[in-house]
């Protein structure tokens, strides 16, 4: 049975450099209001990390469309989610 890595590896992501369709409104609120950082734990491409210094970073290569991010941060709704731009984005099913 294929782990979920491998499951992802098999998916394709053409980047739209420059223009990320997600983003984290306010920084600041990530490293200073939000005690439980969720995304970084629920985001299944794993596009949001935590760094040493408590700041959030998110990088969308990879993203899976799924909407988890912006659900998931109803209490602060520090995410701004778009679809990306046609032609962009994942494409699945490789294998
Ligand atoms: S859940 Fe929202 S407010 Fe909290 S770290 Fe993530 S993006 Fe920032
Ligand atoms: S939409 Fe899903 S895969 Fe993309 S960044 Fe949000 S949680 Fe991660």
């Amino acid at each position: 049975m294929l782990k979920v890595e491998e499951k992802l590896f098999q998916d394709r992501y053409r980047v739209d450099a420059g223009h990320p369709h997600i983003s984290i409104r306010d920084a600041d609120l990530c490293t200073h209001r939000c005690s439980e950082r969720q995304c970084t734990v629920c985001c299944p491409a794993g596009c949001y990390t935590e760094e040493g210094n408590g700041k959030v970073v998110l990088i969308t290569d990879g993203c899976l469309e799924c909407g988890t991010c912006r659900i998931i941060c109803d209490e602060h709704r520090n995410v701004e989610w778009e679809w990306p731009r046609g032609g962009f984005g994942i494409l699945f099913k490789f294998g």
